[in-house]
C-alpha cells in the first residue's frame, strides 16, 4: 500500500490492483459497571495513563461484537461477568491514519468475585458514586486518551 492523493485526498493505495482503503477504524470499547449504587473502577498499570483510575476496557476483536468485546475486557482485567444494559456515550477521534471509536457500556454485576489481571490493572475497587459522576469522569478521560 502506497499513500497517495485519491479522492480528494492522501489514502493509501495499491499499486499492483488499485485498491483503495477508504476508511479504516478501530474500536474501543470502555464499560461502566454497577453492583447496587457502587461502580467497579480499575487502576492503569501501563501508561498511557499510568496510575490513574478509569473504568475497565480495550479493544474489539475481529469477529467479536461489541457487547462480546465488554464483557470479555471486564472479566480478563477484573474477573467479574457482567450483563450489558445500554451504550450510555459514543466518543471518536477522526485522524489520516484511523478512525478511532470509543463506545461506553452501562452493564450490571452478574456474578463472579474480583480477580485482578496484573498486567493491565495496578488496583481495582468497588466506589459508591453516582452514575453521573463517574460517565463525567470518563469523558474527560476518552478526550485525553
Ligand atoms: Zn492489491
Amino acid at each position: 500500500m502506497k499513500w497517495q492523493k485519491c479522492g480528494g485526498r492522501r489514502r493509501q493505495v495499491c499499486p499492483n490492483c488499485h485498491y483503495v482503503l477508504w476508511s479504516k477504524e478501530s474500536i474501543s470499547v470502555g464499560g461502566i459497571v454497577t453492583k447496587g449504587d457502587q461502580i467497579l473502577l480499575v487502576q492503569r498499570a501501563q501508561n498511557p495513563g499510568k496510575g490513574r483510575w478509569t473504568i475497565p476496557g480495550g479493544y474489539v476483536e475481529q469477529e467479536e461484537t461489541m457487547k462480546v468485546a465488554i464483557q470479555r475486557e471486564i472479566k480478563e482485567e477484573t474477573g467479574i461477568i457482567t450483563q450489558p444494559q445500554r451504550i450510555v456515550s459514543i466518543a471518536e477521534l477522526p485522524s489520516e491514519k484511523s478512525h478511532d471509536v470509543y463506545v461506553t457500556f452501562c452493564l450490571r454485576y452478574a456474578s463472579g468475585e474480583i480477580v485482578r489481571q496484573p498486567n493491565e490493572v495496578g488496583q481495582i475497587c468497588l466506589t459508591r458514586a453516582s452514575k453521573r459522576i463517574a460517565i463525567s469522569r470518563f469523558d474527560s478521560t476518552i478526550i485525553e486518551y
